[in-house]
């Protein structure tokens, strides 16, 4: 195939091949072999295809059939009764709630779900991902009143069970009816149509079992990006030669940490086996914790922290001596920012989500959407970079912004090397790419998902062109292998 005056880099048109997997030519005209299909880019800006660095596609895929209980969509009490009345059952009888904020209806127990609603067992997630609520139905069918509650299953003053379970996602699951199956095809889609070409799946569970069903949705051809994977100790190597193992996920929660010389023996182990190490920090202590024990520990290139989302300035030469990487999500500053200003301490909002400060103490930036906790567009994460401005209109420690070119990058790294050079549309690299409908520096002034016209992945489009776009894929042969003209799934809303 041949895309024609695309711009690679600001103010460079090139005329592109693909052949096969990679991008075999570039250069200022090149000719129409006989029968090979041309589309003529009208000087749209031609990325490498964007990498989402930290996201959690089972989750994702599983909170399409949720209901959002939280900001912006359900704002109160009463909302959240409607939208609760309103939900329909999942195909294990249970609805799912996700999204909570106690901003909605203050600290929800079971009681406070029973008056909800009451006729089917509930369970809704806490925005944070730390805490599960369940209604008393719920709670019956897990059975919580019954036995020893695992740790982190709230009791109240008689010992009863709040319904309210913290970080206790593995034992919750293990005590549901088997999930109905995983649908990727819907999240892979609407990835390819935000030109995204590959993921880093950051679920700290990710084991032989999750890696099965990724597999299985690259095989299928449901999730058609690049997948890589961070997870437990007991993930395996990928067969999948489009899937590869990234470092070893280590959640850290300030009110349950680790001994020290734990968290050190299980970054030493790891780092034994050769695979670095993500760390989730989202508290200053956290952080502090995670560089101490990197630092005892020793470090291993490759080793990243998550969120990292306070970081005072006497941790950055530590973090930087230890060439750690880190990987943000600068979307929550549109999307949690307001929520910030009322409940952070004043103390650490100037080192929320920050992104100069990072670069400019020479660490390697790159970020991802950490959805389904937020958006996965990674071009409303780019405008939050830019501006640090929230949903109500504020600005979050505007010194931390970051040009266009700096949050473009944030999505251009390979998943193994995060922050670390941007990959380029080149001859010879593989042909992940993402094409504008507008030239780059329109893009700059004001980056949208709208923007994207077509994405391939390995020289395959995966997202599909709309009819006008069809039409103007001119094609003097029959066509190739990839998607069948009459496939036009549907978009949702
Ligand atoms: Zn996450």
């Amino acid at each position: 195939m041949l895309i024609r005056r695309a711009e690679i880099r600001p103010g460079t048109l090139r005329d592109l091949r693909l052949r096969g997997e990679a991008i075999a030519a570039v250069a200022p005209r090149l000719e129409p072999h006989p029968g090979e299909a041309v589309l003529d880019a009208e000087g749209g800006a031609l990325l490498p295809g964007l990498h989402d660095h930290h996201l959690h596609l089972l989750a994702l895929a599983r909170a399409r059939e949720s209901v959002a209980c939280g900001p912006p969509r359900v704002r109160n009490r009463a909302e959240l009764g409607s939208v609760l009345e309103a939900a329909r059952p999942d195909t294990r009888g249970w609805i799912r709630g996700i999204g909570y904020h106690e901003s909605v209806a203050g600290e929800l127990d079971r009681h406070a779900l029973d008056a909800l609603r009451d006729d089917l067992p509930v369970r809704i997630q806490h925005a944070s991902g730390a805490l599960w609520i369940l209604n008393s139905r719920a709670v019956e069918a897990v059975g919580l009143d019954r036995g020893t509650p695992p740790p982190g299953a709230e009791r109240d003053a008689r010992g009863r069970a709040t319904g309210r379970l913290f970080r206790l996602d593995g034992w919750l699951r293990a005590r549901l009816p088997p999930p109905p199956p995983l649908g990727l095809g819907a999240v892979g889609r609407d990835l390819a149509r935000l030109g995204i070409t590959g993921v880093t799946d950051a679920t700290a569970g990710n084991g032989p079992q999750e890696l099965r069903i990724l597999e299985a949705a690259l095989d299928a051809g449901d999730l058609p990006q690049r997948l890589f994977v961070l997870g437990h100790e007991s993930l395996p190597e990928p067969g999948q030669s489009r899937a590869a193992r990234g470092p070893l996920k280590i959640v850290l929660a300030e009110g349950a940490l680790p001994t020290p010389r734990a968290l050190t023996g299980r970054i030493a182990e790891s780092h034994a086996r050769g695979r670095p190490v993500a760390i989730h920090c989202t508290t200053r202590v956290e952080l502090v914790v995670a560089a101490v024990a990197l630092r005892e520990a020793g470090h291993l290139d490759g080793d990243r922290i998550e969120h990292a989302s306070v970081a005072p300035p006497e941790v950055l030469p530590l973090l930087s001596q230890l060439g750690v990487r880190i990987v943000t999500q600068p979307h929550f500053v549109w999307e949690r920012g307001d929520r910030y200003l009322e409940e952070v301490d004043p103390a650490d909002r100037p080192w929320l989500y920050r992104a100069r400060g990072f670069l400019e103490a020479g660490l390697s930036l790159a970020a991802g959407s950490d959805a389904p906790l937020a958006d996965p567009d990674p071009w409303a994460a780019m405008r939050a970079a830019m501006t640090r401005r929230t949903r109500g209109g504020a600005v979050l420690a505007p010194g931390e912004s970051l040009s266009f070119d700096e949050a473009l990058r944030l999505f251009l790294s390979d998943p193994a090397d995060p922050g670390g050079a941007p990959r380029r549309v080149e001859a010879g690299a593989s042909a992940d790419l993402c094409l504008l409908r507008v030239p780059w520096t329109e893009a700059a002034r004001a980056p949208a998902a709208a923007l994207v016209r077509e994405t391939w992945c390995a020289g395959r489009p995966i997202s599909e062109p709309s009819a006008a776009e069809g039409r103007r894929l001119r094609r003097d042969a029959p066509p190739g292998p990839g998607r069948p003209p009459g496939d036009r799934s549907v978009r949702p809303g």
